[in-house]
């Protein structure tokens, strides 16, 4: 069994307008250890994703249709009990802006121990002991001393770090982490994500890693998800969506990878904006963006095409698989 298995999720906003679907049909799942990464531009649906499976969605969105199955048990239909039971505790959630998780008013060390004896029977002093560990493994310096410290005698860079400790305090099965190094400076950023990379190995945590940077998915996941207007486009393991990516919406994040771009020359950003939920196109949603679009294109949903290890959703793909097998019949 999967440590964790999404099927058909549904996510709706009820606005006064009526509802809109912010997320379609999506599938997937993770296993003990893996490292799977959400990614598409703002407004693709990852983050929304990465809520809604500790059922933290915001209103006015709830989950319309699904099941989120964390160890066979469903998440979608748990009490808020169960729930708080699992949050932050078996699945723990890191943000990109450390003011999210970190109290101002508490030193770091009152934070972690309030939260280590919320979940478990152990003293202060066991809590504080446990505390010093997390920090010392987020290789924050003298954290004997930097436990008493506030959040704001900490560089970002050092917050950050406290926020992956308070990510792991309580030993979780998986971290959703949302876009967590996007506010830091480049170096910084490339050695917190290879610090999550190492704890997570250590611990043997699983990791979904949202974020609007393919050059990371690559870097730091085994597994990816590309997502579009709600809806799963390209999906299945990382090298080969590096590799030889199938959607024209993936193949047009890599040229836009600051890697792929030519000394001197601008970079290829994708033409358009992702749409608004309440102003998805028919047919295909990337449509109005697609150098390939064909007439197909605007009029029907694109199901789900086998390409090696990966499902992708786009008309084009399909057609190249179809006279690919039917070239190889004659
Ligand atoms: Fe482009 Fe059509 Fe494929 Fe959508 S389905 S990505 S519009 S070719
Ligand atoms: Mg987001």
């Amino acid at each position: 069994m999967a440590l964790l298995e999404v099927r058909n999720l549904e996510v709706s906003f009820g606005l006064r307008s009526g509802a809109v679907k912010a997320l379609r049909n999506i599938n997937f799942t993770l296993d003990r250890g893996e490292r799977l990464g959400l990614v598409g531009e703002s407004g693709a649906g990852k983050s929304v994703l990465g809520f809604s499976i500790l059922n933290l969605i915001a209103k006015p969105g709830r989950i319309t249709g699904g099941e989120i199955l964390f160890e066979g048990q469903n998440l979608a239909s748990m009490s808020d009990r169960d729930l708080r039971s699992i949050r932050g505790n078996r699945i723990s959630m890191i943000f990109q802006d450390p003011m999210m998780t970190l109290n101002p008013v508490l030193t770091i060390g009152q934070q972690m121990v309030e939260c280590l004896m919320a979940h478990r029977k152990i003293s202060r002093d066991n809590a504080r002991t446990i505390a010093v560990q997390k920090l010392k493994q987020v290789q924050i310096p003298s954290p004997e001393t930097r436990i008493d410290q506030y959040p704001h005698e900490l560089s970002g860079g050092m917050r950050q770090r406290v926020v992956i400790a308070i990510g792991l305090l309580m030993d979780p099965d998986i971290i959703i982490a949302d876009e967590p190094t996007t506010a830091l400076d480049v170096t910084i950023q490339a050695e917190i994500m290879e610090l999550m990379v190492e704890l997570c190995e250590r611990n043997n945590v699983a990791l979904i890693l949202i974020t609007h940077d393919l050059g990371v998915v690559s870097q730091v996941t085994q597994k990816a998800i590309v997502m579009y207007a709600g809806r799963v486009i390209e999906q299945g393991p990382t090298r080969e969506i590096i590799n030889d990516a199938q959607h024209p919406y993936t193949q047009g994040l890599m040229n836009a990878l600051p890697q792929m771009a030519i000394p001197g020359q601008r970079l290829n950003q994708i033409r358009g904006s992702m749409p608004g939920l309440q102003k998805i196109p028919t047919g295909c949603a990337f449509n109005p963006r697609c150098d390939y679009v064909m007439d197909i294109c605007h009029h029907q949903l694109p199901g789900y095409t086998a390409s090696g290890n990966c499902q992708v959703a786009c008309h084009m793909v399909a057609e190249m698989k179809k006279s690919a097998q039917a070239s190889e019949e004659v």
